[in-house]
């Protein structure tokens, strides 16, 4: 939880002084343990939460955390309730959304607290066009049983490439391509103005994650939605020098057996791995069941006492086996999945050999895994 408190820190640096902090823990926190890192998030100087689902919040409700709740997800009627009993904040992207929220509220006496969700060119979920926004906020913006918090967008490509990265401004003149985000950005700005006609206010504008927050301050509205940033990861192609994150989650097993094999000898299902000279294999206590990918076999590399170990034959349900010839290597070993910042035994490595992305490999550690947390201990150190 140090590195978790440190880079909660360094990101609040990089935020407006006006701005909200969201700490964005959906799919467990992103594989994290929602409870935890929500905990920490809050004490570390984020303001409010944002998950998937309902679902999601309740199980935050009932570990009694008070703060707001932003769920991203499309609404039902169930959702509509849940989101009533559990006091979360819906994302309405739809005039039935806010019906059902209407009657979830009259049902219980209470009101629903909602943000207003702008496709903008994600094509993913929320309004499209500004005629529907404007009837949609005017009649939710008469609903006593409605208080209209919020209003946000998503960008698709707020972590892309360089050229995205060059400002509207630099390739003005004869080139007319304007980044796909500020595109959005333009689209989400003629939204909010036809609100504003309306003499409507809407407190919490929003459209920022953590990439958009970090390539320019534009981006950062009243509120932003920290995500992979927080768990360690760059969200930007450029690094910023000031702005070191630390990894937050390491996945770790242990060699439960060693053994020499002989020229022709196979290891694993489907003898996919032959050796073609005397090895010594090692057993390690983990597998896809964990959540390592199956597609590492014969592929991935961990650390085991410092030393680099490649994965050899198929990676097993709850097992696998790596090659550790001429390494020093004992059985009980702690052998490091993920949890180095580069190169064997990191997230990163498994990334660029499986062309995936963090967030895909941190959500896919599964819940038999036990979490153990270490205690940020100078978090009030790091508080800002
Ligand atoms: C997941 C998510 C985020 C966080 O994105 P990161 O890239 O992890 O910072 C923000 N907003 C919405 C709507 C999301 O679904």
């Amino acid at each position: 939880m140090q590195h978790f408190a440190h880079n909660v820190s360094i990101l609040k640096k990089q935020l407006l002084p006006h701005v909200r902090f969201m700490a964005t823990v959906k799919a467990d926190a992103y594989g994290h343990g929602a409870v935890e890192i929500s905990k920490t998030a809050l004490r570390a100087g984020a303001q409010q939460l944002g998950v998937a689902s309902f679902e999601e919040g309740a199980v935050l409700r009932e570990a009694s955390i008070t703060a707001d709740i932003l769920v991203f997800g499309a609404l039902s009627e169930e959702g509509a309730s849940a989101a009533l009993a559990h006091r979360l904040t819906a994302s309405v992207g739809s005039m039935q959304d806010l019906l059902w929220l209407q009657e979830a509220a009259e049902a219980c006496h209470k009101q629903a607290r909602i943000h207003v969700k702008i496709d903008t060119g994600m094509t993913r979920l929320g309004l499209r066009h500004i005629e529907d926004v404007v009837q949609l906020v005017q009649v939710a913006n008469e609903s006593s049983r409605i208080i209209l918090e919020g209003i946000y967008t998503h960008f698709a490509t707020s972590d892309e490439e360089l050229f995205e990265l060059l400002e509207p401004s630099d390739q003005e003149n004869g080139s007319t391509i304007v980044p796909f985000v500020e595109q959005q950005r333009m689209r989400f700005e003629e939204v909010l103005q036809a609100v504003r006609e309306l003499g409507i206010i809407i407190p919490i504008v929003h459209a920022a994650n953590s990439a958009a927050a970090l390539r320019n301050p534009r981006y950062q509205y009243d509120m932003v939605r920290f995500g992979i940033a927080m768990y360690g990861y760059q969200p930007l192609p450029i690094v910023d020098a000031d702005l070191t994150l630390h990894s937050v989650m390491a996945v770790r097993s242990r060699i439960t057996r060693i053994v020499d094999i002989m020229p022709g000898e196979a290891v694993s299902y489907g003898r996919t791995y032959i050796a073609t000279r005397p090895e010594v294999i090692a057993t390690v206590a983990i597998g896809y069941g964990d959540g390592i990918p199956r597609d590492l076999s014969n592929l991935g590399r961990v650390l085991v006492n410092g030393q680099c170990a490649q994965i050899v034959g198929r990676v097993c349900m709850d097992q696998l086996m790596i090659k550790v010839t001429d390494l020093v290597v004992q059985v009980g070993d702690i052998v490091t999945l993920y949890g180095a910042d580069e190169g064997c035994g990191s997230i990163l490595q498994a990334t660029e050999q499986l062309d995936t992305i963090p967030y895909e490999l941190l959500c896919r550690i599964t819940a038999r895994v036990p979490r153990v947390i270490i205690p940020a201990e100078n978090l009030a150190e790091d508080r800002q």
